[in-house]
């Protein structure tokens, strides 16, 4: 179930927090307009734009978040996924990575502020809110960096998102849990058909009794062929979790990755 744009606008509104602790540019980083009224959302993106990119309708897969045709039944998956073994059990996003979305995940991860990605992260906790409401996790945690990718990026996207979901859905989320214990190549530097190899057992898990029996929230900053959550997924079933379930800002097809 996707709610309208302008569902989710009203929501913003209404939610707004004070921009203050916000450092919220002057103008819309995605169109350059300069923003005439900041204060009526807490996105650094200006109405036009935030449309634009809550915008995406349209029936997406239960167990992947890709766009599926109109009626069709994806619990087991579909025509991207169900050849692939995912260890989540669902997974959601705010769009496909295409248009306003791209451009924005593109600027946002490559930005020295943070607070493109954190408007990104707005968007997605609200425009997300019912499907993760209902599956109810006990524990967000993010996707981490090894610590040599972490010298030389100013933060993690997977963190600010996670934290973001954290608050808007009021659980608990632990970026300890989950270590990376090798250094993996980067994905996109990886065929589509070798990405799952590449993670295999490339996460620890620290602190098993704290997630034993939980269901948990995995959050990254995209999902492509789903390896990296999958194998993180994989890693926190074997330490003890009840299920696990998956939330991205950008769902990208194999075909565009
Ligand atoms: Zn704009
Ligand atoms: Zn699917």
């Amino acid at each position: 179930m996707s709610w309208s744009a302008e569902t989710v606008l009203n929501s913003l509104s209404s939610t707004a927090q004070s921009l203050l602790d916000f450092a919220i540019p002057p103008f819309c980083p995605l169109c350059r307009d300069v923003l005439a009224e900041p204060s009526d959302l807490p996105v650094c993106f200006c109405h036009a734009c935030s449309v634009e990119l809550c915008g995406q309708t349209g029936d997406r897969c239960l167990r992947c978040s890709a766009s599926v045709g109109p009626f069709s039944d994806t619990q087991r998956g579909c025509v991207h996924c169900r050849s692939r073994t995912l260890r989540f059990r669902s997974a959601v996003c705010l769009g496909m990575y295409s248009g306003h979305l791209r451009q924005a995940l593109l600027a946002a991860k490559w930005s020295f502020s943070s607070v493109q990605i954190q408007s990104l992260a707005r968007l997605l906790a609200l425009h997300t809110s019912q499907q993760l409401g209902a599956v109810r996790v006990d524990r967000i945690i993010p996707i981490p960096q090894h610590w040599r990718q972490r010298l030389w990026r100013h933060f993690n996207p997977a963190w600010l998102t996670a934290q973001q979901l954290s608050d808007s859905l009021g659980v608990p989320c632990d970026i300890h849990i989950l270590r990376k214990s090798r250094r993996t190549r980067p994905q996109k530097r990886v065929s589509v058909r070798q990405r799952f190899e590449n993670q295999k057992q490339s996460f620890v898990v620290r602190d098993a009794e704290v997630i034993r029996g939980q269901r948990l929230l995995i959050v990254d900053d995209v999902l492509t062929t789903g390896a990296t959550c999958s194998e993180a997924a994989a890693a926190l079933l074997k330490a003890g979790a009840a299920e696990c379930h998956v939330a991205v800002i950008a769902r990208v097809l194999d075909h565009s990755a």
